[in-house]
């Protein structure tokens, strides 16, 4: 049965749940004691990341929903950025997007008032490039899902192994694997009935660059985005799903690689998500700060706080705002 023709299908809250209880328990099952860590967090409000900025060499931040929202800085963003750096913290933007590169995205922060080097932007997408990446995608061809101006930044050795380059030879029968960065150029195009048609003859391991469900649409609500499409091609045709961004290891170990000498212990991760940023940062040692804005802005505090103890993941901080 093919997926719906549309990004834009009514989203089941209680299957995004399902989802992210999943991408819980792969890694405290994979992680002894994890399950004690995310009890841990103490959750303490505080005013602002200036507050408890002198107990940290770094500072990684999520992008959408801390940075900016609805195509704008939020609001005190842009001075923090330039306050923490004063103060003489490293900084990493750490982002599940994989539909641009660092360069792209240095540029659309710049045009927002940040200062912003593209070595400071970690994305999902370059954790294809990881260890773990570059070792799960192997060395055989593979079918890209993505957007095409992003094949040169997030698709390896692409003329001779990506079985859908424009330049390439292969038969997408070869495809050993399906990488998914990017769902926006998928569905209603020619090459969503190809993919499908490819896996209803053999399954295939979906290697998942961006695990987010769904991201907030410009015409209001959600819309499905790569990691959710990953889950329907799983459902509807099998494969196994492996992950490369945030909860997940392998992009969260391209940050601490890009910050040699300081530990995790010593870096601050601070996320609107708590599924994603507070799992994955907890998950790989690092303390974490929830903002009530972004995804979660429309839930009160309280809320927020209640949502955290039913997921079992607690951060060490929470703050309505990231400027003090
Ligand atoms: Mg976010």
């Amino acid at each position: 049965m093919p997926l719906p023709a549309s990004k834009t299908a009514p989203v089941n809250p209680e299957q995004i749940n399902a989802i992210h209880a999943e991408y819980r328990e792969a890694l405290c099952g994979a992680a002894p004691g994890l399950r004690e860590r995310l009890d841990h967090g103490t959750m303490l409000p505080i005013s602002g990341l200036m507050a408890v900025a002198d107990r940290y060499r770094a500072v990684i931040l999520d992008a959408f929903g801390v940075l900016y929202s609805a195509g704008a800085a939020v609001p005190g963003a842009t001075e923090t950025i330039t306050e923490l750096r004063r103060a003489g913290l490293a900084l990493r933007v750490l982002t599940n997007n994989a539909s641009h590169s660092p360069q792209q995205l240095a540029q659309r922060f710049a045009q927002l008032g940040f200062d912003l080097q593209p070595e400071e932007i970690i994305t999902s997408g370059g954790a294809v490039y990881s260890a773990a990446g570059l070792a799960i995608l192997g060395d055989d061809p593979y079918l890209y899902l993505g957007r095409p101006d992003s094949v040169t930044h997030y698709a390896p050795h692409a003329t001779e192994r990506m079985v859908n380059h424009p330049e390439s030879t292969l038969p997408w029968s070869q495809a050993a694997t399906i990488l998914i960065c990017s769902d926006s150029a998928f569905y209603g195009t020619d090459l969503q009935p190809r993919l499908e048609a490819l896996l209803s003859t053999r399954s295939r391991p979906l290697i998942v660059a961006n695990p987010d469900l769904v991201s907030p649409s410009s015409k209001g609500g959600l819309k499905r985005v790569a990691g959710m499409t990953a889950h329907l091609l799983h459902q509807h045709y099998g494969g196994e799903l492996i992950y490369l961004g945030k909860p997940f290891a392998p992009v969260f170990q391209q940050c601490l690689e890009s910050l040699p000498g300081i530990e995790p212990q010593q870096m601050l991760m601070v996320g609107d998500t708590i599924e994603t940023d507070i799992l994955g940062s907890i998950h790989m040692g690092m303390e974490s700060c929830l903002v009530h804005q972004g995804i979660h802005a429309d839930r009160s505090l309280e809320a927020l706080e209640t949502l955290c103890r039913s997921q079992g993941i607690h951060p060490n901080w929470v703050t309505t705002t990231i400027r003090s």
